[in-house]
């Protein structure tokens, strides 16, 4: 009889290039994942039938220390630690004020519109209305130079999580990821409460290390990280 198990796994030495380990794990039906530490250090998290797991920690290079666990359920194996694109906040007055939050998903910004700008708080669910605008990332350049009523308050790189793979998690309502921002750090998550031409999400801190209980990022950091203006700076300028 062959049950599931999971593990975690810590390679120690040479483990080898990450794409094969990926597809050996996906020709096993192993889920979970696999990241490269910037020190070089090499974590593994797969789930499986029990041979499965064992024939896929015995491909591994180097040595591994593994810690069993409970199965999370996992939907895919894939790759983490490495950035998916670009992530762009810019705050903008137009008919009301809000903040255009913006995720480059496959060479393209996807936007949803904050009234209220992100939060840190995992207590704070912040309503995200979709624009259905769809730019190139290489024919988007955020800039505050001659560009009234806009500044970019947070930008940097994000990595996709989550137990779909993307696009798909998008068209299912659902995606996890990490900010690698300025301002804004660590997981967040968006859910689509209402669909249609103008889908409503709530855009939603996660628990971990760079969450801020209570804080009001938008308030405490109001500056441009381009300029160093806030936007009233910006329009009085
Ligand atoms: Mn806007």
């Amino acid at each position: 009889m062959t049950g599931t198990s999971a593990i975690r796994g810590l390679v120690r030495g040479d483990a080898g290039a990450l794409e094969p380990i990926v597809r050996r794990a996906r020709e096993l039906g192993i889920t979970g994942w696999i990241r490269q530490d910037p020190e070089g250090v090499v974590r593994v998290h797969a789930e499986g039938e029990d041979s499965a797991v064992a024939g896929f920690v015995a491909c591994l290079g180097g040595t591994v220390e593994v810690q069993p666990l409970a199965p999370e359920g996992h939907e895919q194996f894939a790759i983490r630690g490495v950035s998916a694109g670009a992530f762009v906040v810019q705050e903008h007055l137009a008919t009301t004020r809000h903040f255009d939050f913006r995720l480059e998903v496959d060479g393209v910004m996807r936007s949803w519109a904050v009234p209220k700008g992100p939060s840190l708080d995992p207590a704070v669910k912040r309503l995200a209305v979709e624009v259905a605008t769809k730019v190139a990332r290489a024919d988007f350049h955020p800039r505050e130079a001659g560009a009234r009523g806009v500044i970019v308050w947070d930008h940097g790189t994000y990595e996709q999580g989550g137990r779909v793979p993307w696009p798909e998690a998008l068209a299912r309502g659902h995606v996890v990821f990490v900010l690698h921002g300025e301002k804004l750090r660590g997981g967040f998550a968006l859910q689509r409460t209402r669909p249609g031409a103008h889908a409503q999400w709530l855009l939603v801190k996660r628990r971990d290390d760079e969450a801020r209980p209570g804080s009001d990022i938008v308030a405490e950091q109001p500056r441009s990280v381009l300029s160093g203006r806030t936007l009233d700076e910006q329009l009085a300028h």
